[in-house]
């Protein structure tokens, strides 16, 4: 896809998500009362296999559920308490089963501000940095609600669980695009739930904030395509295939190694941007993200690896 398109898309994704997918301090967490959000599509459970299901539409990211024997899993929340009652009330006419637990994929407010839609008490997986960055985002007196909703099953590296007797495995391969993003993978029906870890049609949105990082992303994804996954889940697109990922890691890469290859050139920042056709972006106010070359300039100037 043309670069221009793909960056014009971001930036229509980056209306639609809102400022709340930052948890900075200094980020608004509210959108402008002058710029209302647009309309989101209705929510839908989509079946895919073994009892588990794509939480698509909605206000906020897409998530996932998975219905067991004798209770439900669901994987993120939605952006608001409103649009997660509503999920809940959908997952109603599917199981008489409670939702008791919840998966945290990271701490992007379209996929954990609605938490508090769901009733206090249940188990909340997130890493540990996910956490974190959810308690500095709550320190907000207007989001004050959330306190009671951080993770409190808490781990540091990859962590297997079994739910309701159906293994799950929490995959973390280090920062990409937030610090604490994990994959939330289904090994019996080869699904992965993997939130913001691959985008279609638009460029990968690294939170550099939160300690994302390219370099991470690149890793990530081929760290997700060696599972015996058929199915990736994300947050903002349609369900992905190891075509998908394997396509986007493959661009990634090779942008990655364009941008080193203009520094080792001596090239500004100015100058690269302008190589990858996207200096028509500059003096923006509406854009709220770094460009993704942006990102990979920074990551190797920083060495951020
Ligand atoms: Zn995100």
């Amino acid at each position: 896809m043309n670069k221009r398109v793909v960056s014009a898309l971001g930036l229509v994704l980056a209306a639609f998500c809102a400022s709340a997918l930052f948890g900075s301090p200094q980020a608004q967490t509210q959108p402008p009362a002058s710029k209302p959000a647009p309309q989101a599509v209705p929510l839908t459970l989509i079946p895919l296999k073994g009892g588990l299901y794509m939480v698509k539409g909605g206000s906020g990211a897409n998530g996932g559920l998975f219905i067991g024997q004798k209770e439900a899993l669901v994987i993120d929340a939605k952006m608001t308490a409103e649009a997660t009652k509503a999920q809940l009330a959908e997952i109603a006419k599917l199981t008489p089963h409670s939702v008791t637990t919840i998966i945290l994929t990271h701490s992007d407010g379209d996929h954990v501000n609605g938490l508090s839609g769901f009733p206090p008490g249940l188990d909340i997986y997130g890493h540990e940095a996910t956490k974190k960055e959810m308690e500095e985002a709550f320190k907000d007196p207007k989001m004050a609600s959330l306190l009671p909703y951080l993770p409190n099953k808490v781990f540091a590296q990859s962590r297997d669980i079994i739910f309701d007797g159906e293994p799950v495995k929490l995959l973390y391969f280090g920062p990409a695009h937030t610090a604490g993003n994990i994959v939330v993978f289904f090994p019996a029906s080869k699904t992965a739930f993997i939130g913001d870890l691959a985008f279609t049609g638009r460029d990968p949105l690294i939170h550099r904030q939160k300690g994302g990082t390219s370099f991470g992303y690149a890793r990530t994804l081929k760290a997700m395509l060696a599972l015996e996954a058929e199915t990736y889940i994300g947050g903002h697109s349609d369900p992905l295939t190891k075509a998908d990922l394997q396509a986007l890691q493959t661009s990634i890469e090779e942008r990655q190694a364009k941008v080193k290859a203009l520094m080792d050139e001596g090239k500004t920042l100015e100058e690269i941007k302008k190589a990858f056709g996207i200096e028509d972006l500059q003096g923006q106010t509406a854009r709220r993200w770094l460009s993704f070359i942006e990102v990979i300039y920074l990551d190797i100037k920083e060495d951020r690896r």
